[in-house]
């Protein structure tokens, strides 16, 4: 069962669901584009506008009408009848003034003719007139009322033409004072009979006139309340409109910021329902789009960080974070748990003989295995090549008791390895090493547990793999020591507590032909550390590239003093090189800058590497050695015979020296089955045409064996032991190879076996 994958982050109470349901109004404006309802909005507001407008013009050009009927048709005969009135009035008054005239004079009897004659001409003028007038104002239309009253004015007018006027004039033409004064009297009274007639139809005019004005003030006040009234109806409408269309554009808005502010947040699951063809509408399908894009890549970057790619399972971080979380809680309940590390025994075999695909192949299936085995609540994680982790859940209280689940966890586990797993056609049947590390109210690190179950992990290999080790107190001091020698490292070079020890390899008549350099480590409370227990601390922690550069530097020199000297000059050099050196990408020009400053001979110089290293990554350990190969720089094979390298893989490689590992030396008198495989190594190396150089030779039977065997270039205490430089230098002097023991100098050397110069 895998680690859970951490949930992304839960949906929150106040998440809110954008472009949900909003009500009609905004369903039914989303569907229009916002710019749609702006103009739709202005083009209302317009039309609104225009028609107040119109109806307000209309209104108030009927009362404008209202007025001109009561100005034009009103006054007019209004000043007709009063004009009328005032002739007839100004006919009296010529009378008077010729009756007056006439008064004064000495003849009373008689009128004066020039007063007269005027009267009689103005009197006519005016009777003229008021025929004209009284004309027009007939053919006026009139109501029932009016046409009453004005017929009963006219037979009144004709009256006083008639019966005052005419006879009037006859007697101002005939100077007749004494007629014309009765006249003048008739004439006042039908004047005056006539004149309250002239008054009712004037006084009717204004009754009429004030009837139409008070219709036309009714109707603009009715035109101005209709105004008013649609004015605050539209602006309503208006506003309500106005109002629903900006709710209709900030909501949405309101809710994509609000989005945006949760995708800020890191909270890629808002709820986006998109309903509606407007703008924002599209903003909302495209922001989740973006949310969904963006939820696809943070989830993909969550797996990236912290699931392992090629099988699926939590890596090394995410283990981590459930270490931590495991601690935590250990320190609050009373629970065991236990951390198991697990590595595949042998793996690097699969990987090397079989290829690198297969070697996935397997580890995906080791994956699955484990999945299958390791049930929730417990988790398996992978953190490196053929490295798995089992993080337990909390297990029983008693120690005894969770030893024994964590124990049985295991050996389901070995058990679940040790299934036989098609591979490349054929069957394997792998197995696997497991280091238990149990831990309670502990306050010990991640780092710590990591380590207790390493070293278990290690018990279990030495132990013969396919086993599983508890973690105990012992390997915790082995530890520390082993912490405390890394401490110690880190400061070895500065300190001067490293040196460089040179070990001679002879030829078959004890001629030296070159050394090995081998580092010491002179620790002031240490004392002196093996290379074999301080060389992979280097390794593990990186270290090794300072110090592997410090002694390729100090090896140069060496060479380069060595030119100096005619009895050394062609004196090979050997540096051994770790993995991590030759792997790090400037090691050619590492070495070869080296050698430059230096001004070595790099033919001088050879470089041992091991199989191991040579075999992880061919392709890219041939193309360093041929780099430097070309520079002159040769290879030896390290420990040869450890391995699992190939005659097809030998192949491929620019090497020059095979070097046969001392243990193959160590009972090559004693076991035959040794002196075979060295037979079988040294045979193979010459058809490769590659010299063999035998490490750790010890006696002389030894080296009598091997040169037996055709090996014409030794190594071993039984030569000389690794000595400071200036000790070496002396066994140089005093070593010559004509003082070689007799009974190795007795022995015949064939043609084709002479030493390697
Ligand atoms: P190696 O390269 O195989 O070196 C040979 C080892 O065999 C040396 O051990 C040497 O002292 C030991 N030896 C030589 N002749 C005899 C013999 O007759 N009998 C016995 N029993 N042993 C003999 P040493 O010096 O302890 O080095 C161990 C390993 O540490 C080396 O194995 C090499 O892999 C590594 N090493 C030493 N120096 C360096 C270095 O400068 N860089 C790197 N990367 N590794 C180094
Ligand atoms: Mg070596
Ligand atoms: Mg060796």
């Amino acid at each position: 069962m895998t680690m859970a994958s951490l949930p992304l982050d839960a949906p929150s109470a106040d998440m809110v669901a954008v472009g949900s349901p909003q009500g009609v109004g905004h369903h039914l404006f989303s569907r229009f584009r916002i710019g749609t309802r702006l103009a739709a909005m202005m083009v209302l507001a317009a039309l609104v506008s225009a028609l107040l407008a119109t109806s307000g013009i209309q209104g108030l050009a009927a009362s404008n009408e209202s007025l001109h009927v009561v100005y034009e048709d009103r006054m007019k005969p209004v000043r007709t009848l009063g004009q009328i009135s005032q002739l007839m009035l100004a006919n009296q008054h010529q009378l008077q003034i010729a009756l007056a005239q006439t008064a004064s004079s000495p003849a009373r009897t008689t009128l004066h003719p020039d007063f007269a004659g005027k009267a009689v001409r103005v009197i006519e003028t005016n009777m003229a007139t008021i025929d004209q007038l009284w004309s027009t104002y007939a053919a006026t239309a009139k109501g029932p009322l009016e046409s009453a009253l004005a017929d009963h004015f006219a037979q009144r007018r004709e009256q006083y033409l008639r019966d005052a006027v005419m006879p009037t004039l006859a007697a101002l033409r005939n100077l007749d004072y004494q007629d014309t004064q009765r006249l003048a009297t008739k004439a006042r009274l039908l004047y005056e009979r006539a004149s309250p007639e002239v008054q009712a139809l004037i006084d009717l005019q204004f009754d009429r006139a004030h009837a139409e004005y008070a219709s036309g003030v009714q109707r603009y006040e009715q035109t101005r309340s209709l105004a008013v009234g649609a004015l605050v109806l539209s602006m309503v409408v208006l506003g309500f409109l106005g109002v629903m269309l900006i709710r209709s554009i900030v909501r949405p808005l309101r809710q994509v910021s609000q989005v945006f502010h949760h995708i800020a947040d890191g909270r890629l699951d808002t709820p986006i329902v998109v309903q509606g063809q407007d703008e924002i509408c599209e903003v909302l399908a495209d922001l989740q789009a973006m949310q969904q894009r963006l939820a696809a890549n943070e989830e993909a970057i969550y797996r990236l960080a912290y699931y392992d790619p090629l099988t699926d399972l939590p890596n090394r971080r995410l283990l981590r974070e459930r270490i931590q979380t495991a601690l935590t809680a250990s320190r609050e309940d009373d629970q065991h748990r236990a951390v198991l590390l697990l590595d595949l025994d042998h793996f690097k075999a699969i990987n090397d003989t079989l290829g690198h695909e297969v070697g996935d192949q397997y580890l995906v299936e080791m994956a699955h295995r484990l999945r299958q085995t390791v049930q929730a609540p417990h988790a398996v994680a992978r953190i490196g090549g053929d490295e798995f982790v089992v993080l337990t859940d909390a297990l029983s209280t008693d120690e005894t008791a969770a030893l024994a689940q964590a124990q049985a966890l295991a050996r389901d586990i070995l058990s679940a390895v040790a299934q036989p797993c098609p591979l490349d056609g054929q069957m394997y049947f792998g197995s696997a090493s497991i280091g238990i590390c149990l831990f309670r109210n502990h306050n010990a690190s991640i780092q710590d547990l990591l380590r207790r179950a390493d070293a278990a992990m290690y018990q279990a290999k030495n132990a013969g793999r396919n086993a599983h080790c508890l973690f105990d107190p012992s390997m915790q001091a082995e530890l520390e020591a082993r912490r405390a020698l890394e401490t110690a490292l880190r400061s070895a070079i500065e300190a001067g507590q490293l040196q460089l020890h040179y070990q001679a390899q002879v030829g078959a008549t004890g001629r030296p032909v070159g050394a090995e350099v081998l580092l010491r480590w002179n620790h002031p409370v240490h004392g002196s550390v093996s290379p074999a227990q301080f060389i992979p601390i280097a390794e593990a922690t990186g270290l090794i590239l300072p110090i592997g550069a410090w002694v390729l530097e100090q090896a140069c020199a060496q060479l380069k003093a060595w030119e100096r000297h005619p009895r050394n000059r062609l004196l090979d050099l050997a540096v051994n090189v770790s993995a991590r050196q030759f792997r790090h990408p400037d090691f050619v020009a590492q070495v070869c800058q080296t050698l430059t400053r230096a001004g070595a001979n790099p033919a001088r110089l050879v470089l041992e590497l091991t199989e191991s290293l040579v075999l992880d990554d061919l392709a890219d350990t041939v193309c360093k050695m041929q780099a430097l190969q070309q520079r002159g720089v040769r290879f030896a094979l390290d420990d040869f015979g450890t391995g699992y390298s190939s005659l097809a893989q030998l192949k491929r490689l620019p090497l020059h020296h095979l070097k046969i590992d001392r243990s193959f030396v160590q009972d090559i008198v004693s076991a035959p089955s040794d002196a075979a495989i060295v037979q079988t190594i040294i045979g193979m190396a010459h058809n490769l045409g590659l010299r063999v150089i035998a490490e750790g030779v010890e006696t002389l039977a030894q080296r009598q064996a091997l040169l037996n065997l055709q090996c014409l270039v030794f190594q071993g205490y039984f030569f000389g032991k690794p000595l400071p430089i200036e000790r070496f230098d002396q066994w140089l002097e005093q070593s010559p190879y004509s003082s070689f023991p007799a009974a190795a100098n007795a022995t015949p050397v064939a043609p084709h076996q002479r030493e390697i110069p």
